[in-house]
Formats: C-alpha cells, structure tokens, sequence
C-alpha cells in the first residue's frame, strides 16, 4: 500500500500557523488565539477538536494565502483516524463495494424504467460520453430529456464518483486505488471528452487525483458548462422566461473550481429569467448540504442537522426555490426536507432548464426521498450489531449471502409502509424529536451508532 506523507497535501513549509484559515470557517469560527492551538494540533497530528465538528466543505483552502491548503490537512488527519479506528458501518451506504447500499437498495425499489435507464449508461466508454455519476444514479429520470438525448451517457457506482465523496471522507488510500482504476480505465478506451453531471467528478479528474499521480490529458466539462455553452449559441431554444425568485447553493467541490462553477450556474439562471436571491454563505463562504458533516461523525442526526440550518437560510432569503447543481447535494437536501417538513421546493439546476425548453421533469424526489430513508433505516437498525471497519478493496463484485437477502426483504417491507402517508408522518415527527434531543444534550445516540 503507498504510503502517505502530510507533506504531499499540505505545504507544512509556508504555513505559519496564524489561524485565518480556521478563524475564517464558517462552522467553527474559532476566536484567532483557538485556531492558533488547533492548527498546530493538526500538523502534530494531536488531537484536534476540528476533527469532530469539521464539515469537510474545501472553504479554508479558500482563506489561506499562502496556498498551505489547510483543508488537505484536516483530510489528511481524517484519514489517520482511519487508518486507527476504521470507519462507522453507516459508511457502507456510500460505498459500492458493499452488497447493501444506496444503489442495490435503489436498484431493488426502482421501477423497471428506472433500472433500463441504468443499464443503458452501464456500458463500454466511447471518445466522448457524459459522465453521469454515482449520486445522479439515484435519481435516473432525471437525466430523461431531449436536451441531452443525444449525448452518450456513461459511469455508474462502479467508478466510486472518480473518488469524490470517498476524499471528503479523508479515505486517501481508497481515493488512490479509485484514481488508478478509473483514470487507467479512460486512458485504456482512448476517451477523448467527458462531460460531467456532477461537478465533484470534474474536480476530481482535473485536480484532485493528478495530486495523487492518476493524471490524464484529456478534454472536460461540468455540464453546466456544456448547457451555458449550448444556450449561448442558440442551439438550446428557450421557449419559456421562467419569471422567479431563486437561492442557489454552492457544493463543496465547487470551491477547488472558483467563479468557473459558481459564474457559470448563475449565469444559466439568468439566461432562464431568474433572479438570484444569494444566501447569507455562498460562494466560498458556501457551507455544506449536510453530506460533509458524514466526515466528523458518520451520523444521521449531524448530517440532518446541517442540511437543516442550510434549508431554513435558503428559506429566510424569501425565495421561491433553492436551487443545486450537484447530485449529492439534491439527495441529501430532498431528504431533509421530507424528514424535516420543509416546504421550499428544491429543483437540480438541469430541471430549471428543462422548464425553460418546454419540457416537464419528472421531479419525484419525494417519492425517492422516503425510498432512500428505507435504505437508511435498515442499515441503522443494522448498526446496532455492527463495528466500525475498513475498506479491504474497491471491487464491486457482489456475492449474495441469506444475511443481505434477509435486509432487502425489510426493506421492501418497509417501503411500502413509507407509502402511507401517516407512517410517513409519524416517522418525520419521531425523527425531530430525535434530532431535537440530539442537538439539546449534544450526546451521541448510542441508538444510532
Ligand atoms: S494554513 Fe494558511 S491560514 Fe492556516 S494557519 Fe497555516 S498559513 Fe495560516
Ligand atoms: S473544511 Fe470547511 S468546515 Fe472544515 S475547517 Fe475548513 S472551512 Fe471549516
């Protein structure tokens, strides 16, 4: 296994330890004289209190000067913690090497249009194909549109979202294995041009994973990028100016990418008729939908809670819908909003330009949202016999034992319960109360992990 140094993610040289960066951080906000002690913690690889409340968001990079990169040195000692105590067996979720996860489990509830979808992206690489992403998977009618009928799609869970949200997480020796296998992988097929669904994927194959040696001479674009592009050259007719008030929210990747991301999606908002209300954070002062707050604690209740705080902003500025433009972002907010009543609609930047060429998305994150929170469910209850692990390989060849069987029959018991709508009701209460013990007494559900 290679062996990983500080030294190759952060400039331990030119870092002074003047604290900015973690005075500067919207979450922690630590008076200068803290940030001083925790930064040396860091470097020391001590333990800092930043390792259990950092949401894992890229800003600090942002508000370091000297270019020290000082979330890579956060990440670097997430994956310390790792590497001494593995990770919460909820992370199985997120990875696609388990035989339970986020996608299996969709793959059983989705309806059988659904997984055609799937199967169609699920194919060879050609020269060029949109990159569709492993948390876009999650919501396969959304990529159902004349807009990009007919541009050849590609990429499921197979290819770990090119490592994205496995570096959020601080796994760095999984985030190596990814590199080489995906970044081999397009050089084997000769691919010439990826269009990315999700920015995080973009980044990740044009910064991130050249720093760990997996680089490739290629031509990309977010797909943002692709729908400006296609909008200012009039090959996109918009047939309607949709005449609203919107919030957009910034992803974490989007920070390794600057105003090239967060000029280029309020631009497509403003070429659809929209006004931009901004949220109090945006930009690089962004902070997370809840995913990143996964990082610290791997708990349901913190990664609810952020997206909570991050919902009702997006609420105060008056808005008329919060808008993304990552995958991750929309699945983690869609289900905060069910679990958590809130009632501002929450629309993926492509539904917006859907809207505007006269066509109707299919917009059933509701429907998804409680298929999701199924999944989750099961693996919390799981949880209670289980132990934190580490990942042993990326191979995602799944072999069905009577144990993963057994999960997906509850889960298909508990699914159709979701569809009542009382079920879903009681649920959503019993979770607040969850979520509001949670937050008075700043305990740990045992109950949980
Ligand atoms: S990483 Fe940069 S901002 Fe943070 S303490 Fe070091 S020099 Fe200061
Ligand atoms: S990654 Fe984000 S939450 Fe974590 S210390 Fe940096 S700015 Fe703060």
């Amino acid at each position: 296994m290679k062996e990983f140094v500080l030294n190759d993610f952060f400039d331990i040289d030119k870092c002074d330890q003047c604290g900015i960066c973690l005075n500067k951080c919207p979450v922690l906000l630590y008076p200068i004289e803290k940030a001083k002690i925790e930064i040396k913690k860091l470097i020391n690889l001590e333990k800092a209190e930043v390792i259990l409340k950092c949401h894992s968001c890229f800003s600090c990079n942002l508000y370091c000067d000297k270019n020290c990169n000082p979330y890579n040195l956060i990440l670097f000692n997430f994956y310390t913690r790792y590497v001494e105590k593995g990770i919460s067996p909820i992370a199985k979720l997120v990875l696609p090497n388990e035989k339970y996860n986020l996608w299996t489990g969709l793959e059983f509830l989705f309806s059988k249009n659904e997984n055609e979808i799937i199967n169609n992206w699920d194919k060879e690489f050609t020269k060029q194909f949109l990159l569709m992403g492993c948390f876009t998977q999650f919501f396969p009618y959304l990529t159902e549109s004349n807009i990009i009928k007919d541009i050849k799609k590609r990429g499921t869970e197979k290819l770990w979202c090119n490592g994205g949200h496995i570096y959020q997480l601080g796994l760095l020796d999984i985030v190596d294995q990814i590199g080489n296998m995906t970044i081999n992988e397009f050089k084997r097929k000769k691919v010439e041009k990826i269009i990315t669904f999700m920015e995080a994927e973009y980044s990740m194959i044009k910064n991130i994973l050249p720093r760990f040696g997996h680089k490739i001479d290629i031509e990309l674009e977010t797909l943002s990028q692709y729908l400006l592009k296609e909008i200012k050259n009039n090959d996109l007719k918009l047939t309607k100016r949709l005449k609203s008030k919107v919030t957009i929210h910034d992803n974490c990747f989007s920070k390794s990418l600057g105003s090239e991301s967060w000029d280029t999606n309020r631009q497509i908002l403003n070429e659809l008729g929209l006004k931009i209300i901004e949220m109090e954070h945006n930009k690089e002062n962004a902070t997370c939908c809840g995913f990143g707050a996964a990082s610290y604690s791997f708990n349901v209740l913190d990664i609810m809670k952020q997206s909570y705080i991050r919902l009702k902003e997006a609420e105060s500025t008056g808005a008329k819908a919060l808008i993304v433009y990552c995958s991750a972002c929309l699945f983690i907010f869609s289900v905060a909003k069910e679990l958590l009543n809130i009632k501002l609609p929450i629309f993926h930047i492509f539904e917006l330009v859907q809207f505007a060429t006269g066509e109707t998305p299919k917009h059933n994150q509701s429907k998804r949202s409680w298929d999701i929170i199924s999944i989750f469910t099961v693996q919390m209850l799981l949880n209670l016999f289980s132990k934190n692990f580490k990942i042993k390989t990326i191979d995602s060849n799944k072999t069905w034992s009577f144990s993963s069987i057994l999960k997906f029959k509850i889960l298909k018991l508990l699914n159709k319960l979701f569809h009542f709508r009382m079920v879903r009701i009681f649920y959503s209460k019993l979770f607040k109360i969850l979520l509001k013990l949670y937050n008075n007494t700043d305990i740990p559900l045992v109950l949980l992990f």
